[in-house]
């Protein structure tokens, strides 16, 4: 069965688009020292700063290096994807409230509840 597109998820939609791109994870700028031996930087005490992406994956906590040109949109990419995570569970919701059926007045059917009366 398919149904409408309804005002609720045309809504939405618009909003996702106007976030884009999302990303879940935290971003951090850390200092480490190098595998170089010899390395003139590392030797000064100065080692080297690198933005890293830490990330959940099938379970797992990964992370991956971030060039310093690509931190910002990364930055951008998870307050979007907070911003997604905080709308989808309003959606859920919104869904229920959307499909409320109106309470019907006299003669209507008894709704049955589970568990006991
Ligand atoms: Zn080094």
């Amino acid at each position: 069965m398919k149904e409408e597109a309804t005002a609720l998820q045309r809504a939405f939609l618009k909003e996702v688009a106007a976030h884009w791109p999302p990303a879940k994870g935290s971003l951090a700028f850390v200092r480490r020292p190098c595998i170089r031996a010899n390395c003139p930087a590392c030797l000064r005490g100065d080692k080297h700063g690198a933005w890293i992406f830490t990330f959940r994956q099938g379970g797992r906590q990964r992370c991956r290096y971030v060039s310093k040109e690509l931190a910002p949109l990364l930055r951008r990419g998870i307050a979007n994807g907070r911003w997604l995570e905080a709308r989808v569970t309003a959606l859920g919701v919104a869904l229920i409230e959307e499909r409320r059926r109106p309470a019907r007045r006299g003669g209507g059917r008894a709704v049955k509840r589970q568990g006991r009366a």
